[in-house]
């Protein structure tokens, strides 16, 4: 756990936030700021910054990010409809919380545009 990160904090118990699911290595929580009808955030329990650090030993653990965001599409009832799952990876992306995380947005049309 790295004490100034909020999702770290989140993951502690030590901050708020409506846990939707959870288990060992990925927890999901709503974000606060939501840019769709549906926003969750897929987040890793252990503090990875970002893509840029994730090595060959954590294949397993980006696989089930996925599959994660897509049992809580299914959950959410947007599997059917559609959805996104995206990554910000640093400073130009606009990654603002560096602790590895999926967003998962759906429950409307969204933009085409993604730059
Ligand atoms: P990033 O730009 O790093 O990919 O996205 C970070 C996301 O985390 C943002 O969409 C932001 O709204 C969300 N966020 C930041 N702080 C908090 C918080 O304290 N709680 C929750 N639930 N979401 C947060
Ligand atoms: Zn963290």
């Amino acid at each position: 756990m790295k004490r100034d990160c909020i999702f770290c904090q989140i993951i502690a118990g030590e901050a708020p936030a409506d846990i939707l699911y959870r288990d060992e290595e990925i927890i999901v929580f709503p974000d606060i700021q939501p840019q769709a009808p549906k926003h969750l955030l897929i987040v890793t329990v252990a503090h990875i910054t970002s893509v840029a650090e994730i090595g060959a030993g954590d294949l397993q653990l980006i696989g089930r990010l996925i599959l994660v965001a897509k049992q809580m599409a299914e959950r959410e009832e947007i599997a059917q409809s559609g959805y996104r799952l995206t990554i910000n990876s640093g400073l130009e992306a606009g990654q603002v919380v560096p602790h590895l995380h999926l967003h998962l947005l759906g429950g409307r049309r969204l933009s085409y545009q993604m730059g």
